[in-house]
């Protein structure tokens, strides 16, 4: 029977390419999202991929959509955390708003999201969890404390998940992607993203499916001895 993979934030963006990859690769895709309904019905209609609504930053709405996914799709044996959003802002203008909706997003679902499944995939022994970290967390970015924080903090999580869980047969891995051409980065201000793209190498912003490449990659059998790394893809913009 085909895997059952849930993408958190997986009907646009990098997101619903991941969802296309894992599909495409054989596995049983669950997309979630937050709220924006027309983008989500016409992601399931585009892919047939089942979509799944609720807010990733409250633990126990996650705790009672999880069962029931589980319960009507399969267990989910590949999680990819991917849904984040960003509230930019100089630090000493940030409100307490802006940081705690980015932190509880960015951060706050990787215990919401990953603590009602991780138990399952201890008890069979098999699971790939992969974060999507950014390479703002990796450098830090002027306007992005929350942001650049909770990304780091997945960074942190990924390491310590990837070691308790290493001998249950559980990889958890990281993917912190540069610019990629989604929803997110048309935000950012035209100039802004002119002088982004001269500082990356490779010349251009990625591709949500170059993200989506990776994830099949991690979510196979083969990546299995791959656990606690970050992957960057960022056209060679920040070189770890
Ligand atoms: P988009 O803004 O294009 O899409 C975000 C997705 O996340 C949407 O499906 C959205 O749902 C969902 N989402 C947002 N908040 C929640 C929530 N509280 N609960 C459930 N779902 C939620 O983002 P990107 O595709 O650009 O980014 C995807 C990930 O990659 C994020 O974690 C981002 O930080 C990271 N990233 C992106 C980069 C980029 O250049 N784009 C670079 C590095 C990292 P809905 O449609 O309902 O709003």
């Amino acid at each position: 029977m085909a895997r059952v993979a849930l993408v958190t934030g997986g009907t646009r963006g990098i997101g619903a390419a991941i969802s296309k990859a894992l599909k495409a690769a054989g596995y049983t895709v669950v997309a979630n999202y937050a709220g924006n309904d027309e983008k989500a019905n016409a992601f399931k209609e585009e892919t047939g991929i089942t979509v799944a609504k609720f807010d990733v930053s409250d633990p126990a709405a996650c705790e009672e959509k999880l069962a029931g996914i589980e319960s009507s799709v399969g267990p989910i044996d590949v999680l990819v955390n991917n849904a984040g959003i960003t509230r930019d802002g100089t630090f000493h203008r940030m409100t307490y708003e802006q940081w705690k909706a980015v932190v509880d997003t960015n951060l706050g679902s990787m215990f919401a999201v990953t603590r009602p499944l991780i138990n399952g995939m201890r008890d069979r022994n098999f699971g790939r969890i992969i974060n999507i970290s950014s390479i703002n967390g990796q450098k830090g970015q002027m306007g992005q404390a929350n942001y650049s924080a909770a990304k780091a903090g997945v960074i942190g999580f990924t390491k310590a998940l990837a070691q308790e869980n290493a001998r249950k047969g559980i990889t958890v891995n990281a993917i912190a992607p540069g610019y990629i051409d989604t929803d997110m980065v048309a935000a950012v201000p035209e100039k802004v993203l002119e002088g982004i793209v001269s500082g990356i190498p490779v010349g251009r912003l990625g591709k949500a499916e170059e993200i989506g490449a990776l994830c099949v990659y991690l979510a196979s059998d083969e990546a299995a001895f791959m656990t606690g790394a970050t992957l960057t893809i960022n056209g060679g913009q920040y070189i770890t």
